[in-house]
């Protein structure tokens, strides 16, 4: 079995329970797993990595991703839109989805979020156009297999198109016997559910808007038929309120729990517009949400009941949501953010700066059922990041370890990332890619998309 030593980190921050936060000492992982954390680790044999002045930090664990959005950042014609505006552009982008543009797009956004400390990510893809192979979710599990990621897919869906009163055009609608069928090939091809799993899959209809009752309720069965989890879009903006009203005649929540599609194995993303009492009732049922915070600021959704949640025990993650609406794949960068809005916006009630970072790690975890990650204590997955310390602009912004990605925040690139024991960034570089090449494909296929698209 192979190990791996880190010796002499100058800090390890664990987000365990206690909040340990240990100084001048070692890790040790023997296969995926840690097995010591403490001084002078003896390790024959172990792969050793240079911890001197270095702080290590727990793997960042992104709840809540739509890959495909790499490649629909930073467009001239939708920087002050709000949600729906702001898809029916990209709907234009997403027609043109295929295995190559998914193969690329995944390959750029997890490559960003390695470079910034990501270990585990969740992504939800629902654009499978029907001029298109089906094989979307496929290539993307190539491409965290390539670069040694843990990928959570969420096989997403629209069901309720344009003639159907639904935002999607109908090229991207599917129907419910397709979805299922489709859903339960790749969770018998790919999920995982043993411990230090790689691959695992969540059934995931899109959103009220974009899918029909019968889906959610079809969804979340076969989900549970097949032991795994169930996600959606939830509460997210006041035009999906006022969507759920006219077409449902019930509030969001109401008409998911009407669908089944509430409990500890299903999670919301964004979950802004959830009335106190709303909130209570996922704090009871255990249901979690994913929060995203700069999407939630840039698409002016609002501000989602963080403190209220976690007062409640709603069980919270951290996350990037797509590219697009980011415009990118940092979770670090999120965190720092995160805590800044809750300050702003709810004071001394708002959460404390290892709140923050516990929402990206044990937080994410719990959410996405991983009791194997989160945190750096024995017996959990060695998933960590490293950052050099040792440098001029860090002095004097040293006695906080826990609180530092909140309050002064790391804007550079992490030093290594370590996905089960295994170093997969170091040094500026993805272990075991070609990035030029990568690059050079991934540029075609851009300018391939906008050619046909005035941006
Ligand atoms: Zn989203």
């Amino acid at each position: 079995m192979d190990s791996l030593l880190i010796k002499n980190a100058e800090v390890i921050v664990s987000c365990d329970e206690a909040g340990h936060v240990y100084r001048s000492c070692d890790i040790l992982a023997e296969g995926q797993k840690i097995t010591a954390i403490g001084p002078d680790l003896k390790a024959p044999g172990a792969k050793v990595v240079d911890g001197r002045g270095c702080y290590v930090y727990p793997g960042l664990i992104n709840t809540h991703h739509h890959l495909l959005q790499a490649f629909s950042r930073n467009i001239p014609s939708i920087q002050n839109s709000e949600l729906f505006d702001w898809l029916m552009y990209l709907y234009k982008v997403w027609v043109q989805v295929n295995p190559e543009y998914i193969y690329y797009s995944s390959m750029v956004a997890m490559a960003e979020f390695v470079k910034f400390g990501g270990t585990t990510m969740f992504d939800q893809h629902f654009a499978f156009p029907r001029s298109s192979s089906k094989e979307i979710i496929d290539r993307q599990f190539d491409a965290a297999g390539e670069i040694g990621l843990r990928f959570h897919a969420g096989r997403s869906c629209f069901t309720r198109g344009e003639s159907k009163g639904g935002l999607p055009p109908d090229e991207l609608v599917e129907t419910v016997d397709e979805v299922l069928k489709d859903s339960e090939r790749l969770v018998h091809k790919y999920h995982d559910a043993g411990e230090f799993s790689m691959r695992q899959v969540a059934l995931a209809p899109c959103s009220p808007f974009s899918v029909d009752t019968d889906i959610m309720v079809e969804s979340v069965k076969l989900a549970r038929k097949l032991g795994v989890r169930s996600h959606t879009h939830l509460c997210e903006t006041l035009d999906e309120e006022r969507y759920c009203l006219e077409v449902y005649g019930k509030r969001p929540l109401a008409w998911a729990e009407e669908c089944g599609f509430v409990g500890e194995d299903v999670w919301y993303a964004h979950g802004i517009h959830f009335t106190d009492g709303e909130v209570a009732f996922l704090a009871k049922t255990k249901t979690g949400v994913s929060h995203n915070p700069v999407s939630n600021m840039k698409l002016a959704s609002g501000i989602c009941k963080v403190p209220l949640m976690l007062n409640l025990g709603v069980p919270v993650g951290l996350a990037v949501d797509g590219s697009g609406s980011n415009d990118g794949s940092n979770l670090l960068a999120d965190i720092r953010v995160c805590f800044l809005l809750h300050r702003l916006s709810s004071s001394t009630k708002a959460p404390t700066p290892l709140d923050c970072l516990k929402l990206a790690t044990t937080g994410s975890a719990s959410v996405l059922g991983r009791k194997d990650l989160g945190s750096l204590e024995v017996g959990k997955g060695a998933d960590l990041f490293l950052l050099n310390m040792d440098k001029l602009d860090a002095l004097g912004a040293m006695l906080d370890p826990a609180s530092y990605l909140c309050t002064v925040g790391y804007g550079n690139y992490v030093d290594t990332t370590i996905v089960g024991g295994k170093v997969i960034y170091s040094e500026g570089r993805l272990l075991g890619i070609d990035e030029e090449a990568i690059k050079r494909s991934a540029r075609k296929v851009v300018e391939g998309v906008y050619s046909k698209l005035p941006v």
